[in-house]
C-alpha cells in the first residue's frame, strides 16, 4: 500500500518533484496559487500533500485525517527529501527509470534502433536499454546522471552529514 502513494508538490518545496521523481514516485507539481486548487486535486487524485504552508495543516480535510499532508520543516532541499523520505518510509529504489523527471508521465521502454538518431553516437554503442517519455520525447537510458542521482540519494538520506 505504502508503496502506492503518490504525491502534489507544493511550489514552496518544488525541488521535491525531481527527487521523488527518481525513486519512481508519481509526484505532480502545483504551480497554481490557489490552495483550494491543491487541496481539489489532492483529494481527487489521493495524493499526500508536501508544504510548508502551514494554513493547510489546519484545514478540515487535512486535520481530520481525510488528507494526507506532510508540513516540510527546512528550505534545504537536502533536508526536506531526508525528511519525506524518513516520515513515509519511501524506498528510494521503488521504481527507477519509471517517471520521466520533467513531467511526471511514465516511461515506455524504447529499442536501441529506434533511439539510434537521437542519442550520441557513444551512448548507442555502448548502452542497450533505453526508456522515452511519451510526452516530452526525452530518451534515458542508465549511463546518464541518473544512476549517480539516485546512488547520491540514498546515501544522503542514510547519511545526515551527506548534501545532494
Ligand atoms: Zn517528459
Amino acid at each position: 500500500m505504502i508503496s502506492n502513494l503518490k504525491f502534489i508538490v507544493d511550489n514552496n518545496v518544488g525541488k521535491l518533484a525531481k527527487w521523488l521523481r527518481i525513486m519512481g514516485y508519481d509526484t505532480r507539481f502545483f504551480d497554481g496559487s490557489d490552495d483550494s486548487q491543491m487541496v481539489a486535486t489532492a483529494l481527487k487524485e489521493d495524493r499526500v500533500i508536501l508544504t510548508r504552508d502551514t494554513q493547510i495543516m489546519k484545514r478540515g480535510v487535512v486535520t481530520s485525517g481525510r488528507l494526507k499532508a506532510v508540513l516540510i520543516q527546512s528550505d534545504k532541499p537536502e533536508q526536506q527529501i531526508r525528511q519525506v523520505v524518513e516520515t513515509l518510509k519511501l524506498d528510494c529504489q521503488f521504481r527507477p527509470f519509471a517517471i520521466c523527471l520533467e513531467c511526471n508521465q511514465p516511461l515506455k521502454e524504447s529499442s536501441q534502433q529506434q533511439v539510434r538518431d537521437q542519442v550520441p553516437l557513444y551512448v548507442f554503442q555502448t548502452q542497450n536499454q533505453y526508456v522515452e517519455c511519451p510526452a516530452c520525447h526525452r530518451i534515458y537510458w542508465r549511463g546518464t546522471h541518473w544512476q549517480a542521482m539516485t546512488k547520491k540519494l540514498e546515501k544522503f538520506t542514510k547519511d545526515p552529514a551527506g548534501e545532494i
